[in-house]
């Protein structure tokens, strides 16, 4: 069967002509027809945080292959077609262990490695400060250990290519600066550094903020705190969970003001993402409630949140359909932002076309490498 779409690219506003036959593209060219004004095309999206999805966690040992590519499927659907599977602050075992499970899935099975285009390590070298460390485990909490993050390193097959730190450690400046001239992204985050201690992890190379509003005290100075010296510092580019739960939307358009729209947008999921509603069984938070639209919290307490639950296409949506950003923003913050922070090539063969129904965005077909993978019914 052959397809045919005139649709608008969300980015550049070009008019592009896709024709797809039996699943295969068979060419995709700028046009002068009329597009379909609800139809657009946009690069496809990079999810630099992920935890887990759909049921499947990523910081708990074995990782089957099934589920991994369960989680591909699911991703792939909402037009996430590469990701960087997080791994959390755990004993070095087990972060060795994790490490070990994604490489050999990865050197298994080319679909996986396809979608896998970096492993995101965040700790266990962060602050040991409750407020700041959050859900990581305080006992596997430590200084930055060049030689064991080598081994890190080593057991993930050079996969660690995003490292989340905090600065306030004694010998972080030496730590980064070996980092980022072995090309991994230094990104701060889970930290109570001082704006000096951010300045010196920044000279030494660190280019990212890790979920930037999360993971820091709940009460800082009003005039000088590590949230501020993150934003004024033009060479830190912040991720964000815009997943409209763990941030005010005052501060979003503080975060999108302050760095121009230089911003990435991270689900930050956790395994309940794409879950339905329920109650469920948490391993680092106990009970915890998913409430239609994605809120994950506490069972005890409901006000306090236990991650988050929703996609990156969620996000995306959150920002749009809030008016927080236009399409063309909100799309470029979750692929062309994020791939050029991790120096992965936007590929023309992948590619997700879409249209807006009510100020929402709805998948209607994603393609990766020439193949039409996903269609709306
Ligand atoms: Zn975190």
């Amino acid at each position: 069967m052959k397809q045919s779409f005139n649709c608008t690219d969300c980015i550049t506003n070009e008019s592009i002509q896709v024709v797809v036959e039996d699943n295969l593209v068979i060419s995709k060219t700028k046009t002068t027809f009329e597009t379909d004004a609800s139809l657009f095309i946009g690069p496809s999206l990079l999810d630099l945080q992920i935890n887990g999805f759909s049921g499947v966690d990523f910081n708990t040992f074995p990782i089957l292959q099934e589920d991994f590519i369960t989680v591909i499927h699911n991703l792939a659907k909402e037009g996430i077609l590469s990701f960087f599977p997080t791994v959390i602050t755990n004993s070095d075992f087990n972060i060795i262990s994790l490490l070990q499970n994604i490489n050999q899935l990865c050197l298994q099975s080319a679909l996986i490695s396809s979608y896998v285009s970096g492993i995101h390590l965040e700790g266990p070298f962060i602050s040991a400060v409750k407020e700041a460390s959050g859900a990581h485990s305080k006992e596997y909490i430590k200084a930055p250990d060049w030689e064991l993050f080598e081994v890190f390193q080593e057991a993930s097959g050079n996969r660690i290519k995003i490292i989340t730190i905090s600065p306030e450690w004694d010998n972080a400046v030496e730590f980064i600066e070996k980092c980022v001239a072995n090309n991994i992204v230094v990104s701060i985050g889970h930290t109570v550094a001082s704006g000096a201690q951010i300045k010196a992890a920044v000279d030494a190379g660190a280019s990212m903020s890790t979920h930037l509003g999360n993971g820091a005290p709940l009460s800082l100075h009003r005039n000088s705190n590590l949230i501020f010296d993150q934003l004024a510092n033009n060479n830190l580019t912040p991720s964000i969970i815009a997943d409209g739960y763990h941030l005010p939307d005052n501060f979003l358009k503080i975060v999108l003001a302050a760095k121009n729209n230089q911003v990435i947008l991270v689900s930050d999921s956790t395994m309940f993402a794409g879950m339905n509603p329920g109650v469920y069984h948490s391993h680092i938070g106990g009970k915890v409630t998913l409430e239609q639209g994605g809120r994950l919290s506490i069972f005890d307490n409901n006000k306090i949140l236990a991650g988050s639950a929703v996609s990156l296409l969620d996000c995306i949506n959150k920002l749009y359909s809030s008016a927080l950003l236009n399409l063309a923003t909100a799309w470029s913050l979750a692929s062309t932002c994020p791939k050029r922070m991790v120096n992965v090539a936007d590929c023309s063969d992948d590619f997700v076309l879409f249209k807006i129904v009510n100020n929402m965005i709805i998948i209607v077909s994603v393609i990766k490498s020439g193949k039409q993978i996903y269609t709306q019914n």
